[in-house]
């Protein structure tokens, strides 16, 4: 029942901290967080290979190339916690990574990030397609613990049918998702506003997305700090300041 409740919640009631003051102190909270222990845990090929159900999950998605890999890096302070962008075969799999270790010996993470496999490649067989779409599939629809999605949107490209297809699966799965525009920093300051306001239209359609659209740079840092705080807030609660 109040898995229900929470992800039916309209979006507009998620909208993100307004107080300068308040903000700031999440965003550092969040940054102490995320500069604490984040330890990949494992891969998941199937869905018999999920961890527990156990803590809040947090997952992101977004065409191949979209800058996932360097977003995970980048909110994570690593350089290398996620792998850079592959071939198609290799990423067809949900990798976990666990995020804040408390002290006692097998506590659990606070959270967890969720890598999910790339999508849109123009050369993916049917089958690789199809295999992704199931392991996707499932795993929105059946996780209890998924308190956000994130669907990383290239800036230069803005929101393209595969996106689409990506965040109708999430409005019928009921979770909720944050868009994120990646890479703002190879674009104009005016094209940038444009895009923006065209994924911030679309983005009202749907009734799963969030309203606000995060701006991001991995390369240059823009936006991380907010999405940092956003994110812990969706893992943790509002309330959440360590
Ligand atoms: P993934 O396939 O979605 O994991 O994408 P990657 O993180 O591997 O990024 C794909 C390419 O885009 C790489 O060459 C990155 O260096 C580049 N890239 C990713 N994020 C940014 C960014 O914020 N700015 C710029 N200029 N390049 C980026």
């Amino acid at each position: 029942m109040r898995r229900r409740q929470r992800r039916r919640r309209r979006p507009e009631r998620d909208s993100g901290v307004t107080d300068p003051e308040r903000q700031a102190e999440a965003e550092e909270a969040a940054s102490r967080l995320f500069s604490g222990p984040v330890d990949f845990l494992r891969s998941a090929p199937q869905l018999q290979f999920l961890p527990d159900p156990a803590v809040p999950e947090i997952a992101f998605c977004g065409r191949s190339n979209v800058g996932k890999s360097s977003l995970l890096n980048a909110l994570t302070g690593r350089k290398a916690i996620a792998r850079a962008s592959v071939t198609p075969g290799r990423t067809q799999e949900l990798n976990f990574f666990d995020v804040g270790r408390p002290e006692d010996e097998g506590a659990l993470p606070l959270f967890r990030l969720v890598d999910m496999p790339g999508y849109g490649f123009a050369k993916a067989p049917v089958k690789v397609v199809e295999k992704w779409k199931a392991l996707v599939n499932s795993y929105l629809r059946g996780r209890q613990v998924l308190a956000r999605t994130l669907v990383l949107i290239d800036s230069r490209h803005g929101i393209k049918d595969v996106d689409r297809t990506m965040m109708t699966m999430l409005d019928q799965a009921a979770v909720g998702y944050r868009i994120v525009l990646t890479k703002t920093d190879k674009i104009k300051a005016s094209d940038l506003e444009k895009v923006a306001g065209a994924t911030a239209a679309e983005a009202k359609k749907h009734v799963a997305a969030h309203p606000d659209i995060h701006l991001t740079s991995s390369e240059k840092g823009m936006g991380i700090a907010a999405l940092r705080a956003a994110v812990v807030a969706d893992a943790l609660g509002e309330g959440w300041m360590g």
